[in-house]
């Protein structure tokens, strides 16, 4: 049996506590983690503030080389980190060696290099009488990051953070989700291998409330507090936030739309929406849920969509030809298949899939549901309006610009869009009206990191990315000279 075990100051620490790691393919236990006391996240919490009185010192260009021996090195053990997550998520490791291996590596490259160019902001203020004040901003360690992650992506995730964080010379506890400590604590290892000083980098295996999560979001000495999960989540922990008045960062569920017009490139839209429905299970926070398809290919467009999701092969993640996993536990397969039953209820017709495939061996034992589409719910309906998380989506037909938009736009989330047109001027008119944090036109989950990343309304406080990341991280002091 693996054991994961919390890294604390530099060193792994057992718990007499211990909860399972469960393979969500085939069901088996393979793993015990090792749940965090309160005094361990109390002895993580000081150790990031001991360390962080040197860490925050040493040079920029120090700090961007410990970030590449990171990414090295996880590079280095790339096999490693693949079975990992594979093994915790149950996702096929054609998508976790394409996406989320190379994208946790890459996360502290690039911001090792944002961090090297990052321009400081500078100002001359004039004075009466020809005098002046010059202005310019340092960048400080805010202190000690509480990071906490789910379990969709979770060593993407988790590193879109700690890099940043790192970055900025900052020490971190971090806890990734109870569901997917495999990569995390891997991490772990990689940050002690390539020498990043004791208490830099602490992580933490628990749950939420009354747990390790809980515990760090309600930690008087934790400075600031960085989340990705369920907006309801987003809520208790803003509550706990509340209390010292840390600032925090959001990135929280959403309900995205995608928008096909009639003159989209066919095929490019048919490719681009089997994937942004059904990538990862459905179980990608960016997934459109909602598809609106301009009337005149509406019945071509839904045949070739669902065509896609009967192609997608259900299978061991092991195996390089399979093309979509299981969900993440028996809980949330339970949540989707109650929304599949929840659309009948509500008198939606299903286009494709609908149920749990059976594999007559071990997987049958694991947490699966059929790549599905639904049609003819009112956009009042809950299957609708709620986020599910899952490998479904709901397609429906719309006959104009304003009318898509309003739709597209009547939600509280405002996480992402997708909006498909060979036509330029409506792509930028209708990408720049929606009420979301990103909208791509003509692709989906096509990240620059650079770029700021977020949501509005429910979906989100705040944005990461590039700069918007090193300023979430950094406390900025102006320093105004008057000359
Ligand atoms: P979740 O909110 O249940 O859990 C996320 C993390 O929060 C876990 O580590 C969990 O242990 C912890 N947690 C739970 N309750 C807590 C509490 N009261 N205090 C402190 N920590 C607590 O989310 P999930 O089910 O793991 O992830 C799926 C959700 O994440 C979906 O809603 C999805 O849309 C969202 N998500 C958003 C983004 C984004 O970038 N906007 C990315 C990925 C996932």
């Amino acid at each position: 049996m693996k054991q994961y075990r919390n890294f604390i100051d530099g060193r792994f620490v057992e718990s007499e506590k211990r909860f399972a790691g469960i393979n969500p393919a085939n069901g088996v236990r393979f793993a015990d983690i090792h749940e965090a006391t309160r005094g361990m996240v109390d002895e993580a919490v000081e150790a990031g503030h001991r360390a962080v009185q040197a860490w925050g010192k040493t040079s920029v260009a120090d700090r961007a080389a410990m970030l590449c021996s990171i990414a090295d090195e996880i590079d280095r053990r790339a096999d490693d980190f693949l079975d990992a997550e594979v093994s915790d998520t149950g996702k096929p490791v054609s998508l976790a060696s394409k996406l989320d291996i190379p994208r946790g590596a890459a996360n502290f490259r690039i911001f090792a290099d944002i961090l090297k160019t990052a321009p400081l902001e500078t100002y001359r203020t004039d004075l009466p009488g020809g005098a002046q004040a010059i202005n310019y901003a340092v960048r400080k360690p805010l202190g000690v990051i509480g990071i906490i992650s789910p379990w969709n992506l979770p060593l993407l995730l988790l590193s879109w953070k700690i890099a940043p964080a790192l970055a900025c010379g900052n020490a971190v506890v971090a806890k990734p989700s109870e569901e997917t400590p495999g990569t995390a604590t891997l991490l772990a290892e990689v940050m002690h291998k390539v020498g990043l000083p004791d208490g830099v980098f602490n992580l933490v295996h628990g749950f939420g409330p009354n747990s390790a999560g809980e515990f760090i979001t309600r930690h008087p000495r934790i400075n600031a507090i960085t989340f990705t999960g369920e907006s309801k989540t987003g809520t208790a922990i803003m509550h706990a936030a509340a209390e010292g008045v840390k600032p925090v960062s959001f990135e929280l569920g959403g309900k995205n739309a995608a928008i096909v017009f009639a003159d989209c490139d066919f095929e490019k839209t048919v490719d681009g929406m089997a994937r942004a429905v059904f990538l990862n299970s459905g179980q990608v926070c960016l997934c459109s849920e909602r598809i609106f398809v301009e009337r005149p290919i509406y019945d071509r467009f839904v045949g070739a969509l669902a065509e896609r999701a009967r192609q997608i092969k259900l299978g061991d993640p092991t195996d390089e030809g399979t093309g979509m996993g299981p969900v993440i536990s028996a809980g949330h397969r339970d949540k989707v298949l109650t929304y599949y039953a929840l659309a009948r209820q509500e008198g939606a017709q299903f286009i494709v899939g609908g149920g749990t495939p059976t594999f007559g061996n071990q997987l049958d034992n694991g947490f699966w549901v059929e790549p599905t589409l639904i049609a003819g719910l009112p956009d009042s309906a809950r299957c609708v309006r709620e986020e599910i998380f899952g490998p479904i989506g709901h397609v429906t037909p719309f006959d104009s610009e304003a009318e898509v938009v309003q739709r597209a736009n009547a939600t509280p989330y405002g996480l992402a869009a997708t909006i498909w047109t060979s036509n330029v001027n409506r792509a930028h008119r209708v990408a720049q009206s929606m009420n979301v944090g990103v909208a791509w036109v003509n692709a989906w989950f096509l990240r620059d990191l650079r770029t700021p990343f977020g949501g509005s309304g429910l979906s989100g406080v705040g944005r990461e990315g590039g700069m918007h990341s090193l300023n979430f991280y950094s406390e900025l002091t102006n320093v105004c000279i008057h000359v």
